[in-house]
C-alpha cells in the first residue's frame, strides 16, 4: 500500500485526464503516462477495486461507480496476471445481506459472473493505530482493505452536502465499516474535525492508483440525492489530492473551499507541482457545475465575510503564513509579513497555521 506524508517540495504529481464516454474508455492510453497498469499491479497479486458504493442504487442515478468502468479496470487487472476483487463498505450495517443488495443494484453481480471476478463479502474488521492522526489515534478498518496487495480506487465525481465534494481524497472513508462511519459523523460534527478525520483514515488506507469516474458525475445535493451530469472525463493518477485539485480546476471550484482539501493544505499534503501529460483541466473545463446548497462564501462568492486576517506584534516572522496562503496574498517583508487584501479570499488558513497566534481577525475595508 502507498503511504501519505508531508509532500517533499521536489515532488511532482502526474494527473492524466482523458475525454470519454462509457463506450469509448481507453484505459491503456489513460494510464500510459503513468507507466501502464503494470507499474501498479503485478502478476499473482490480489487487487482490490475500491468503488464508491454509497447505497443500493442503480448506475444511471450516478450515486455509485459505473459498472462499465469497473469492467474495463477488472479486465486490465486480469490481463496483468493479477486477481481483482470488488468491494466497498456502503452506508448502514456492514453485512453480507446488505452487500449483496448493493452489488445487485449496481450491476455488479452480472459483471462478477461474466468475468469470474470476486465480490467482497468479508465483513471482518481490525483496529488500526494511527500514530500521526490529528483526530483519530486508531480506527476500525475493514479487513478486505487491509488484506489487498494493491488498491485501485474508482471514485465518482460527486457533490457532497457536508464535505461539498466527494472525490479521490474521500474515497477511502469506505475503509471504515458502515456504522462506525455514522458514529464519526456524530463525533466530528465540525467540518474541520471531520475533514481531518478523513485524512487520518487516508494515511492508513491510501490507494495505489486512482481512476476517477467523471463520465457521468453528480451535481447538486449529493452524494445520494443530486442529479447526474455529463462531464465526460476520466482522471487517473496516484496522488489523491492532486486528482482532486485537478477536478476543482476543471469544474471551476475554489479548492480551499472544500474542507478536506483545506485541511490537506494546512497539513502540507498538497503536491508542490502537478503535471498533466494528456489533457489539462483547462482543456476540459466544465462551466456551471452546481454545488450543494450548503456551499459557503468561498465557493459561491455570494457573501464575503467582513473579518480579515491582520498580523499583530506577536509575529516572529517565521514565514509559515506566507507559505500556506493558497492565493499568495502574503509577502514577507523586513518587518512582518504583508497581506494584500485584494488577493485574500478570507479562508483563514494563515490564522490557523500561525504558531504564535499572531493573526487576528478584524474588520477591514
Ligand atoms: S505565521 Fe504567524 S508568526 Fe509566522 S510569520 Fe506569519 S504571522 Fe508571523
Ligand atoms: S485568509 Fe487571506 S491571507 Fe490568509 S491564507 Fe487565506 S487568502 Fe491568504
Amino acid at each position: 500500500m502507498n503511504t501519505m506524508t508531508n509532500q517533499d517540495q521536489t515532488h511532482t504529481a502526474k494527473v492524466c485526464i482523458q475525454k470519454a464516454t462509457y463506450d469509448t474508455i481507453d484505459l491503456e492510453s489513460l494510464l500510459q503516462p503513468l507507466g501502464g497498469i503494470t507499474s501498479y499491479v503485478h502478476k499473482g497479486e490480489h487487487v482490490l477495486l475500491k468503488l464508491n458504493l454509497l447505497n443500493a442504487s442503480t448506475p444511471e442515478k450516478a450515486v455509485v461507480t459505473d459498472p462499465q468502468l469497473v469492467r474495463k479496470v477488472a479486465e486490465a487487472v486480469l490481463k496483468a496476471g493479477a486477481t481483482p476483487i470488488i468491494g466497498d463498505s456502503p452506508s448502514g450495517p456492514f453485512s453480507k445481506r446488505r452487500l449483496k443488495k448493493v452489488y445487485e443494484k449496481a450491476g455488479l453481480l452480472t459483471l462478477s459472473s461474466d468475468l469470474g471476478v470476486e465480490l467482497n463479502y468479508d465483513t471482518s474488521i481490525t483496529n488500526v493505530q494511527i500514530p500521526d492522526g490529528k483526530q483519530l489515534t486508531s480506527t476500525p478498518i475493514c479487513n478486505f482493505i487491509l488484506n489487498a496487495d494493491k488498491i485501485i480506487a474508482l471514485p465518482k465525481i460527486k457533490t457532497h452536502s457536508y464535505m461539498i465534494m466527494t472525490l479521490a481524497t474521500k474515497i477511502m472513508y469506505g475503509a471504515v465499516p458502515g456504522l462506525t462511519k455514522a458514529k464519526y459523523h456524530a463525533v466530528y460534527h465540525r467540518k474541520s474535525a471531520f475533514a481531518n478525520m478523513l485524512l487520518d483514515v487516508l494515511t492508513v488506507a491510501i490507494p495505489d492508483l486512482i481512476i476517477m469516474d467523471g463520465i457521468i458525475g453528480m451535481q447538486g445535493e449529493g452524494p445520494g440525492a443530486g442529479t447526474p451530469v455529463n462531464i465526460n472525463v476520466l482522471v487517473a493518477g496516484d496522488d489523491p489530492i492532486a486528482l482532486d485539485l485537478a477536478v476543482c480546476k476543471m469544474l471551476q471550484i475554489e479548492p480551499i473551499g472544500i474542507p478536506i482539501l483545506k485541511r490537506a493544505k494546512i497539513r502540507r499534503l498538497w503536491p508542490p507541482h502537478i503535471t498533466y501529460p494528456l489533457l489539462t483541466p483547462d482543456n476540459v473545463t466544465y462551466k456551471g457545475f452546481i454545488l450543494p446548497s450548503t456551499a459557503d462564501y468561498l465557493l459561491t462568492g455570494k457573501k464575503t465575510p467582513r473579518q480579515s486576517p491582520t498580523i499583530t506584534a506577536k509575529c516572529i516572522s517565521c514565514g509559515q503564513c506566507t507559505e500556506i496562503c493558497p492565493k499568495h496574498a502574503i509577502t514577507n517583508t523586513k518587518d512582518k509579513p504583508h497581506i494584500d487584501y485584494t488577493k485574500c479570499i478570507r479562508c483563514y488558513c494563515c490564522q490557523e497555521i500561525c504558531p504564535e497566534k499572531a493573526i487576528m481577525l478584524e474588520e477591514h475595508n
